[in-house]
């Protein structure tokens, strides 16, 4: 693996260029306000009408509508929702790229299943920060930065590995290291995490954990403090240290516990989900599914989200919450 950092990258290639950010979320934010403060010419680019306007603004920004904002620049980074992206690129930016342009992504779904196809003069580049937009901002305030990666989809230029790096300097990233991946495993990689341990797998190991003491007649205050809020807790000795960070923190009983019967839960049948999962993501199945069920308006995404809302164990956790005086509203 080729990790790159400051000196591998000239900030000198986005001189008398200008980088058009579309979308002032949480990853655009921290993208215009870190380049600009890196010398670079940022315009901020957003749908008619969208109150983030107002906010770019009062943060010293030049905002324009999309498609003027796509037409005076040469590097465009699209930082709209992923859902979203495919109709903005046909409607605003596809009419204004020019050759020689480059089309950036801090995520590559679009362009790896095709959602978005550009013509083969421009360069398609990545440049995603592994942590929120709040904490690429924070860090690059501070003097630091998140580590990066960087993909090259098309080099037309021949120069696109090197404006990736440039860009990644421009926003913090070279600070911590940039590590280059390719638009596919980045991808498959991004939506297996997500589905199967950090959002998807994590959860539903809660809800079951939980369910299991509820259902045995234990106090579901008990459970909650058992199975969600210690959570965080072995988590972020996990992140500090690692697995053998976290196990060297806990007691003697919870190391042999957890080394010894963890793998009673997470087995065979748990890794043969895992495959299921990877599969889908990797033929297509997922990204087909995902993008039909938001043209249908989300009437699956609808009912999870109702069923989740539901569910005792946002009840009960809603109330223990309020015990904890340090947690923001
Ligand atoms: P957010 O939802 O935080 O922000 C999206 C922004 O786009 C908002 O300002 C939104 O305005 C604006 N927007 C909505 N519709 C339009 C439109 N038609 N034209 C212009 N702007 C529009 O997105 P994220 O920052 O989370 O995600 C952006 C990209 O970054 C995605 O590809 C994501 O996968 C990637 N990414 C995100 C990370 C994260 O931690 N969040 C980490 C790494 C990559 P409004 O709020 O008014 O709708
Ligand atoms: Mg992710």
């Amino acid at each position: 693996m080729k990790l790159y950092y400051e000196q591998d990258a000239d900030l000198g290639l986005l001189k008398g260029k200008t980088v058009a950010i579309i979308g002032y979320g949480s990853q655009g934010h921290a993208h215009a306000l870190n380049l600009k403060e890196s010398g670079v010419k940022v315009i901020v680019g957003l749908n008619q009408g969208n109150p983030d306007m107002k906010k770019a603004e009062a943060a010293g920004l030049t905002v324009k509508v999309n498609h003027q904002a796509a037409k005076e620049a040469d590097i465009i980074m699209i930082l709209v929702p992923d859902q979203i992206q495919s109709s903005v690129y046909h409607d605003d930016i596809e009419p204004n790229l020019q050759p020689g342009n480059a089309l950036a992504f801090a995520h590559g779904f679009n362009i790896h299943y095709n959602q978005i196809i550009p013509p083969e003069n421009i360069d398609v580049i990545m440049i995603a920060p592994k942590g929120p937009g709040h904490l690429v901002r924070r860090q690059y305030e501070s003097g630091n930065g998140v580590p990066a990666l960087i993909a090259i989809y098309q080099n037309a230029t021949g120069k696109a590995r090197e404006l990736a790096l440039a860009y990644a300097k421009g926003i913090g990233g070279t600070r911590a290291g940039v590590i280059e991946t390719s638009f596919k495993e980045e991808t498959e990689t991004d939506l297996f995490g997500e589905q199967a341990v950090l959002c998807g797998g994590l959860s539903e190991l809660i809800r079951a954990g939980f369910n299991t003491l509820v259902e045995a007649g234990y106090q579901p205050e008990m459970a909650y403090f058992e199975c969600i809020h210690e959570v965080k807790l072995i988590v972020d000795l996990i992140y500090e240290g690692g697995l053998g960070g976290m196990y060297y923190s806990v007691s003697d009983t919870a190391e042999y516990g957890g080394l010894v019967k963890g793998p009673v839960i997470i087995g065979e049948q748990a890794k043969a989900g895992m495959k299921k999962l990877l599969q889908d993501i990797q033929d297509g199945s997922f990204a087909t599914e995902w993008i039909l069920e938001n043209k249908a308006n989300g009437p699956k995404f609808n009912r999870y989200r109702q069923l989740l809302k539901n569910d005792p164990i946002e009840k009960i956790g809603a109330e223990l919450r309020k015990m904890m005086s340090w947690l923001k509203k």
